[in-house]
Order: C-alpha cells, then sequence, then structure tokens
C-alpha cells in the first residue's frame, strides 16, 4: 500500500487530500499544527494524525520518524502547509516579511531536506510542492505571497534536477482561488491608513476587490485540487506542472500570449 505525507492537513486543500487518498486506500500521514483539535481522521485506520509545524525542524523530524516507524515506506511527500498575506509593503514588518517566507519557503525546503534521506533510501520518491497561480502571475498587494510562491517554483524546478538522479519526481501543483479557509484565517492583511499617500490606490483596489476575507464566487472546490494531486501522485508520467481551475489556466496563458507590457499593464487597469 502506498503512503502519502502531508502537511498542513487540517483544513481546505491538505485534508481534501488526505480524504481523497485514503478514499483510494492509500496510508496518509495526516500532519497539522493542531492535531489535538483533530476528531474524523483518528476514527480511520489508514490515516495518522501528528503534530507537525513546518516552522520547528524538531516536529518535522519526530512526525517523519512516527510516520515511517507505522507505515514503513512513504512514498509521496505533499508540501501544502502555508497561507498568505495582503498589504502594502511599507505597512508590512520586519517580522511579517520573515513569517511568510520561513512557511510557504523555509518551511518547505526544511521538510524537503528532512525526507530526502528517507527517500534516497528506497531509491525512489515523489515531492508534490503545493504553488499557486500566484506563483506565476501577480496581483496588486500580494508581493510578500507571491515572492514565496514564485520562490516554490524556482526552488521545485532547479532541484528536480539533481533529485531526477535519485529516481525522485518532483511536481508543482498551481491551483486558481479555491474554496477554503484561505482568504480568512490564513490571510494575513497589513493595510495601513496612517500611509495617506496610497488612499486612492487602496480605495480603488479594495473597491475592485469586494470582501478581501472571502474567496471569489467563481472559486474552486479544494476537492478539485485534491484530484488533481492524486492525478499527479500516480499518472506515471514525468509532467512537472499541473494548473488547477478555469481562472488559473486563463490567467497564466494570457501572461504567456501576450506582451509583457500590455499584459502588466491590463492587471494594473483591472484594479484600478
Ligand atoms: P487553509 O485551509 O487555510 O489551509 C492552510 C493550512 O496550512 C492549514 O492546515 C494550516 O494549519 C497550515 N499551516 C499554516 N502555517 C503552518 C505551519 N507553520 N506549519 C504547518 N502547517 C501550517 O488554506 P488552503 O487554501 O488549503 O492552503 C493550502 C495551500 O494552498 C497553501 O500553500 C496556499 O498557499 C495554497 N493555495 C491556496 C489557494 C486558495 O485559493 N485557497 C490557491 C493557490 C494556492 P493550521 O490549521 O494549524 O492553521
Amino acid at each position: 500500500m502506498n503512503t502519502i505525507f502531508i502537511t498542513g492537513a487540517s483544513s481546505g486543500i491538505g485534508r481534501a487530500t488526505a480524504k481523497h487518498f485514503a478514499e483510494r486506500g492509500w496510508n496518509v500521514v495526516a500532519t497539522m499544527r493542531s492535531p489535538e483539535q483533530e476528531t474524523e481522521f483518528i476514527t480511520l485506520d489508514n490515516v495518522l494524525v501528528l503534530r507537525l509545524d513546518v516552522e520547528q525542524e524538531g516536529t518535522i523530524q519526530t512526525a517523519l520518524a512516527e510516520a515511517i516507524e507505522r507505515f514503513g515506506t512513504i512514498d509521496v511527500l505533499l508540501n501544502n502547509a502555508g497561507y498568505g498575506t495582503m498589504g502594502l509593503i511599507e505597512a508590512a514588518t520586519d517580522e511579517q516579511i520573515r513569517r511568510q517566507f520561513e512557511v510557504n519557503v523555509f518551511g518547505l525546503i526544511r521538510m524537503t531536506k528532512a525526507m530526502l534521506p528517507h527517500f534516497r533510501s528506497n531509491q525512489k520518491g515523489m515531492l508534490i510542492n503545493i504553488s499557486s497561480m500566484g506563483g506565476k502571475v501577480t496581483f496588486p498587494t500580494m508581493s510578500l505571497y507571491h515572492s514565496s510562491k514564485f520562490a516554490v517554483e524556482g526552488f521545485s524546478e532547479s532541484v528536480s534536477y539533481e533529485l531526477a538522479s535519485q529516481n525522485i519526481k518532483v511536481k508543482l501543483i498551481e491551483p486558481g482561488a479555491i474554496h477554503t479557509d484561505f482568504g480568512g484565517r490564513s490571510m494575513e492583511f497589513f493595510f495601513d491608513d496612517a500611509l495617506t499617500d496610497y488612499k486612492l490606490f487602496t480605495a480603488a483596489f479594495r473597491a475592485k476587490l469586494g470582501d478581501m476575507e472571502k474567496q471569489p464566487a467563481y472559486a474552486s472546490p479544494p476537492e478539485m485540487v485534491a484530484e488533481t494531486i492524486y492525478q499527479a501522485a500516480t499518472d506515471g508520467t514525468s509532467q512537472f506542472r499541473y494548473i488547477v481551475g478555469d481562472d488559473a489556466k486563463m490567467l497564466i496563458q494570457m501572461k504567456e500570449n501576450t506582451d509583457e507590457e500590455e499584459y502588466l499593464t491590463n492587471i494594473a487597469q483591472h484594479f484600478s
């Protein structure tokens, strides 16, 4: 039986993916920061719930050791844990800036490094990283989130060469807007009204975006991402990128097929 190890399995995409794989007979290591709050997964025989915070190396090592002890071999690592930030860069504190990268980038790299010796000793493995359409295209006021996901894209692409030499595949998932807690509890905002020079810009942006704490009505369900992750894990191909959602497909295509200056002007005009 195959085993997938998931970070951020408490909600949203991570949770839907844990369910999807468990329902298809996989062993699932559902890691989360607060496992004591989990009520559903602990009732399933093929799901092991463990505490893991990607910011804390000790929790990664402990969870990995417990997972290997229980299931023997881990076949797929899904680096999913992450959160968003939105606001003016001048209003972001040094701590907020560092934390965005600490979780979305350094946490993902830390988790990957911890898993690789196990994959190497098995002479196989698969690393699936959750990027975003925001790893390819950008929107105003999300500079930190975008730069963290652009980093995930660059890291994944480059590391795939050395890992191929060890029979370890790397895949990237690029979801568009997905109905999860991402726009709510997983989004940190920093708009500072004292920065009055940005007043017009911020007002126009907010008016365009509407309720910033809600995902847009066209957002896709997390199960759609879970299905794509399952496909990536099982299709036996060396496809590297998987885009999820019509919004993501449309925007990424638009960027690729439009003159850059024209494309950037279009995005700026859309939000002004
Ligand atoms: P979500 O429902 O809020 O899930 C985020 C998950 O990340 C939660 O399980 C959260 O755990 C976990 N997490 C946050 N910080 C963590 C840390 N330090 N250590 C371990 N886990 C941590 O949102 P989601 O949409 O499913 O987000 C999952 C991934 O999808 C993220 O990488 C996000 O960037 C990406 N994504 C989302 C969208 C979207 O529109 N929703 C689109 C593209 C990409 P807690 O429960 O402990 O907070």
